[in-house]
């Protein structure tokens, strides 16, 4: 095994940068390879045309017929670029993306064949995706499920195949993949802020929600990362003692970006060029060989189509560069671990962003309407988004002192603060003409100036209004936004629908002013929503004990954190919206809980046989190395070998005493496996893992690392640390 790391060590080190093909304007080959506007109104009818441009934009259904014509025009478009086959594509719930190839050939008899998509091969497949997790409804009802076309993500061409983004739902129709609710909760938001908007301008008839994501990622050497069975199969380093230097000289961040990995990043920005995915941003990040891409930020469906196409194609690439990505939350101890920001505002068909100061007094009441609305859905569901970024691979960073805690806070910023804490002293009942203009001129007309030269920031909030958007920093680098995003949009919906109702009601039957209205509910939210906002250090013991006073939730693992994904009121909540039924909530917790208990399971078992297979292996060599020398010694100085052999005879006793307490920690591991997978509850065999499983392996580390520290270098199996993080 030692010689497999040596060998992986040497191949990395004689490792150059890719040549790459690059063309020196990206405007010009954007979104090449996929099926525009551009590309549909050369290769689409009129009526194609027309039919997909109202679909995107009202949702209208596409005719059968019209899709016919849209499927041939595809066709056309996507031969002349190359592509044979095409491919529905979907995110199943298993956090990956899935696709099934088909090619455009077929046979007609006579022996003549022609390249053939009709327009139901476009609308809908049926998948044999009876292995996708499906949390027990595809049993419970019908056993298929189909695809169906979402025209509102343009269909695209990678590595020859033209991939149509879709769907996934059963016949029955509950959804069975991440973009279904997304869809639901992106149209609800936009139904709820329009109404909304109404109060302050009647053309507005459509409200967006955007989403940039900022995806952080480690790039490891191909071999590095092969050698090591831990990385292969769990994506994270399971064992390994920290190198002599780690992140403490604040080196890399920002640094220069070594050639190896810049040749990557241009090679995959050149790919995400022609996928029209409009990356923007390229950094190092705080730990070595830790890097950063962020995109300008799109419409939220299509951001999340992207961020999934963008991590499958970050491994693909990483081929041709001999490196392997590492996306997981935390695959080093000891280092910063890697998040996703989802950055997310609302914007309208009039081309405002709803979480930005206007000009005018009264587009900044709008502002702030969705600016205190926004906290206050947060306040309301601070532990359902706590649950909507819990995963098994995320447990590791939140809270781990790099990143936002396990507690979800809103941070605004001083300035912001000090003008919700004016709007708290509003009159109740009507204003006067005095003070509204006060409030106007003083208070809501002196926003843009305040937040103009605000450049407050704090990195240990989990959820901070950044300017003219908030950012959701808790979301985790493996992480599917659509869950994060269905969840965010789908709470500031039920906030805002909550709010029109209570406006209408002073407007309607207490005869007050709109404004008027709108100034004393708002009042009232600010009052309200006071325990969610929080300035200080998000990383400090003084805030947990603060916001247990505060009554948040400390939700720090997942089985925990997911729990209120079932409770009534949030089934109730998705109900009520039509973003989840009952069934569909209960199977997403479901697959969820599942999905942790697996992961732990991966885990404990690659640690045991890493641990056995090994280590003590390896341990036991150098022991015989150390008792023969001993032996040696004995043989030469007879009864005085003692003063000789001290420290050889303390690093044997040692590496027993590490050898006994790894054996018999795999082996309890192991029983308490055992005796946890007999449990038919779902909850406590989460728990089980959670709480018995884990820090039984995590022990197991401890002392496998100690043994790195004590074993002579070139016995030692595992690729190091400094190997595997210092290695350009
Ligand atoms: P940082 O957060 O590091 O200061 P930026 O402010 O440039 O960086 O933005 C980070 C991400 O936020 C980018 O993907 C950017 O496109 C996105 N972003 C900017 N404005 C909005 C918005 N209105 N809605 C959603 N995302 C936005
Ligand atoms: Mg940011």
């Amino acid at each position: 095994m030692s010689t497999l790391r040596f060998h992986a060590v040497k191949s990395s080190l004689k490792r150059q940068p890719q040549k790459i093909q690059e063309s020196n304007k990206r405007s010009e080959i954007f979104g090449s390879n996929v099926f525009n506007a551009v590309a549909m109104r050369q290769y689409l009818t009129e009526t194609g045309l027309q039919s997909v441009t109202e679909a995107i934009e009202k949702g209208t259904k596409i005719d059968r017929n019209v899709a016919g014509h849209i499927s041939t025009g595809m066709k056309e478009w996507a031969i002349s670029k190359g592509a044979t086959h095409y491919t529905h594509w979907f995110q199943p719930l298993t956090g990956a993306t899935a696709e099934k190839h088909d090619a455009f050939f077929e046979t007609i008899g006579d022996g003549i064949a022609i390249e053939k998509f009709g327009g139901d091969q476009l609308v809908q497949q049926e998948p044999d995706a009876s292995s996708f997790p499906n949390g027990g409804i595809r049993n419970t009802f019908e056993a298929r499920g189909y695809t169906a076309w979402d025209p509102t993500s343009p269909a695209f061409i990678f590595d020859g195949t033209l991939c149509i983004p879709t769907v996934f739902v059963s016949y029955t129709g509950e959804a069975l993949d991440f973009k279904t609710p997304l869809l639901r909760a992106l149209q609800v938001v936009d139904n709820a802020s329009v109404a909304i908007c109404k109060y302050f301008d009647k053309n507005v008839k459509k409200v967006t929600a955007s989403l940039g994501w900022e995806q952080e990622y480690f790039l490891i050497d191909q071999a590095l990362a092969a050698s090591r069975p831990d990385i292969l199969l769990t994506g994270r380093t399971l064992f390994g003692h920290s190198p002599a230097k780690g992140q403490q000289l604040d080196d890399h961040y920002f640094g220069t970006i070594p050639a190896r990995a810049m040749a990557y990043m241009r090679d995959l920005e050149h790919e995400c060029m022609l996928l029209g995915i409009p990356v923007k941003t390229r950094h190092n990040e705080v730990a070595p060989n830790q890097f950063e891409l962020a995109p300008i930020y799109e419409e939220a469906n299509l951001a999340v189509d992207h961020n999934s196409l963008l991590m499958d194609i970050m491994q693909k690439i990483a081929k041709r560069h001999n490196f392997t990505v590492l996306l997981h939350e935390k695959p080093f101890a000891g280092v910063n671990g890697s998040g996703k920001h989802n950055n997310w505002s609302l914007s309208t068909n009039t081309g405002v962003n709803l979480l930005s100061p206007g000009k005018t007094p009264m587009s900044n009441l709008q502002f702030l309407t969705f600016f205190i609305n926004t906290i206050k859905a947060v306040q309301t569901h601070e532990e359902l988004l706590r649950a909507a970024i819990a995963s098994a691979s995320n447990d590791h960073r939140l809270g781990a002192n790099e990143a936002p805690p396990a507690i979800i806070s809103v941070f605004i910023g001083e300035q912001l603060t000090k003008v919700l804490s004016e709007l708290e002293s509003v009159t109740q009942g009507k204003l006067s003409p005095k003070e509204k203009t006060d409030l106007k001129l003083n208070v809501v007309g002196k926003i843009p100036e305040i937040l103009r030269d605000n450049t407050d920031r704090n990195r240990t909030s989990a959820f901070a209004f950044t300017g003219n958007k908030f950012e959701f920093r808790a979301v985790g680098s493996t992480a599917n936004c659509a869950n994060p995003m269905t969840i965010l949009n789908a709470i500031v919906a039920k906030q805002l629908i909550e709010f029109k109702e209570e406006v209408d009601v002073l407007i309607d039957e207490k005869g007050m002013k709109k404004d008027d209205a709108i100034f004393n509910i708002l009042r009232e939210y600010i009052k309200t929503s006071k325990d969610i906002l929080f300035e200080g250090n998000g990383y400090s013991d003084e805030w947990e004990k603060e916001a247990k006073k505060r009554g948040l939730s400390n939700n720090k693992t997942t089985p925990e954190a997911l729990k209120v994904k079932k409770s009534d009121a949030t089934i109730a909540l998705f109900e009520s919206l039509g973003v989840l039924n009952k069934v569909e909530s209960e199977a997403r917790y479901e697959i969820e809980m599942e999905d942790y208990i697996l992961h732990i399971q991966i885990e404990s078992r690659v640690s045991g046989d890493i641990a056995r297979n090994h280590v003590v292996p390896t341990a036991v060599k150098y022991q015989n190395i150390l008792i023969k020398n001993v032996t040696g010694l004995k043989t030469i100085y007879g009864d005085r070998f003692r003063e000789f052999a001290k420290e050889q005879l303390s690093l044997i006793e040692q590496i027993s005493q590490h050898i006994e307490a790894i054996n018999s920690l795999v082996t309890e591991m192991i029983e308490t496996r055992k005796k946890i997978n007999k449990q038919s509850n779902l909850e406590k065999k989460a728990q089980g893992y959670c709480k018995k499983v884990k820090p039984l392996y995590e022990h197991i580390r401890s002392h496998c690392d100690k043994l790195e520290i004590m074993i002579d270098d070139e016995l030692w199996p595992l690729t190091k640390y400094r190997e595997l993080l210092f290695t350009k």
